[in-house]
């Protein structure tokens, strides 16, 4: 026997008995997203690798550790998306879409990738659902953005969950606590893990992310950027908790919040559940002024978020997610009957939108009813006889009725099955009916 196959690391196959949950999950998240005014957007699954090396950021974990780049045969270097913001952005410049009214607010789903250490939570196929809003820098852009997703894990069920926000400022003033910050670290660095201490200079805001408990008492006493950020960045802040206040949206405000991508001004916020473990984590995001420019669009600003779908899933817990496959009709065969016919039942009843199956493993006529009752059919045609001396009967598991028909000529076989069937369709209580 040859070696038995399986998925790549860090990436599961959803199996029918999860796929009703996730879709009722994309469902919700569609019908909110709509509601609140956002479009659907699809961009590819893999961009020209600059769009993540500029708009992500080099000095990232994201781009300089963990993306899947490739280089396709025409020598292009590609990169499967490891996030949405930097390629709707990408697709925002080049289609000219900030001529059309402001803001655009577009939503996505789909699966992203990155080449992070699998653990539980963390894999490196993942899907997310985002909200990008482009060409308005009001702050109540930002407090939709962060009630929308609030609104999305509440009906998700998501439990214990709580939403932790910042301001990173703008650039300048970034600049200038990324310079005082270093200083801080250079003095500390005994203190700091290896890995903090090598990218001082080149992601210096990242060593608030660190678990390292040297590295996080050397951070609880470091300068906070939030502390330094003033005029039209602060009012620009403080505006948007208003908002949240007045929806009476709960947040902490959590002044050592960074997130891992370089694109990010103002605005930050992250929310975690506090039933999931380490990688607590269900979804954030911020506002990214500069990056449509970034990626050689029209000066632009935005605001979006993403959450992961595995996270939300697990943490929630999504009200009536339906019952796997009901079938209204199972269409079993006698020895000797015309199986052709059978299938071609089969075909019409489901071109009707009636969901139909056929017995295709070869059981006894025993063993079909058994199978039928499995599936849970709503009823069983039993098809018999030979050519030209047809035969049927359609038994209503729910009614216990049964309608026999008997010496069926080829040609109106079909019709009158079908007719009988409508008949026990129409006399069941619509319930009785899979949509
Ligand atoms: P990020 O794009 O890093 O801000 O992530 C946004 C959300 O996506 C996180 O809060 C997680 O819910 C989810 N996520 C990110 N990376 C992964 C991963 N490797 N596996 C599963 N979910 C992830």
């Amino acid at each position: 026997m040859s070696q038995s196959l399986q998925a790549p690391r860090g990436t599961y196959d959803v199996l029918p008995e999860q796929s009703a949950q996730r879709a009722l999950l994309l469902e919700v998240a569609a019908e909110e997203f709509e509601l609140a005014g956002y479009a659907r957007i699809e961009t590819p699954v893999f961009e020209d690798t600059s769009v993540f090396a500029r708009g992500v950021g080099e000095s990232t974990e994201i781009v300089s550790k963990e993306m899947y780049t490739f280089a396709d045969q025409g020598d292009r270097s590609l990169t499967l998306r490891p996030e949405g913001t930097a390629a709707i952005a990408r697709a925002f410049g080049e289609h000219g879409m900030h001529k059309l009214p402001a803001p655009v607010k577009l939503w996505y789903s789909g699966p992203f990738f990155r080449q992070e250490a699998p653990q539980a939570g963390r894999y490196r196929q993942f899907f997310q659902i985002g909200a990008e809003a482009f060409g308005s820098d009001d702050p109540a852009l930002d407090a939709e953005s962060v009630m929308l997703l609030d609104r999305i894990l509440r009906r998700a069920g998501v439990g214990q969950y709580r939403l932790r926000i910042s301001s990173l400022g703008s650039a300048p003033e970034r600049r200038a606590y990324s310079d005082q910050l270093k200083s801080f670290l250079r003095e500390h660095d005994a203190q700091l893990s290896e890995e903090v201490r090598e990218r001082i200079e080149l992601n210096p805001l990242r060593a608030f992310d660190s678990k390292h408990p040297g590295t996080i008492e050397v951070m609880n006493s470091a300068p906070k950027l939030l502390d330094v950020i003033s005029g039209e960045d602060r009012d620009h802040f403080d505006a948007v908790l208003a908002l949240l206040d007045a929806a009476g949206v709960g947040y902490e405000i959590d002044p050592t919040l960074v997130r891992g991508l370089d694109y990010y001004t103002r605005t930050v916020f992250e929310f975690t559940s506090d039933k999931l473990g380490a990688q607590s984590g269900v979804g954030g995001g911020g506002r990214y002024d500069g990056l449509v420019e970034m990626l050689g669009g029209p000066a632009t600003p935005g605001v979006g978020w993403a959450a992961g779908i595995e996270r939300i899933l697990q943490a929630g817990e999504l009200p009536g997610a339906r019952t796997p496959g009901e079938l209204d009709v199972f269409i079993a065969l006698e020895p000797g009957a015309d199986r052709p016919a059978a299938f071609a039942l089969a075909a019409q009843l489901q071109e009707s939108g009636v969901a139909a199956v056929i017995e295709l493993a070869g059981r006894s006529l025993k063993g079909q009813l058994k199978q039928a009752a499995r599936a849970n059919a709503l009823r069983v045609v039993i098809m018999g006889g030979e050519r030209g001396q047809y035969d049927a009967a359609i038994k209503n598991f729910d009614s216990g009725e049964q309608r026999e028909l008997a010496g069926l000529s080829s040609d109106d076989y079909l019709e009158r099955i079908i007719e009988s069937l409508t008949e026990d369709m129409q006399s069941a209580t619509p319930e009785g009916f899979s949509e």
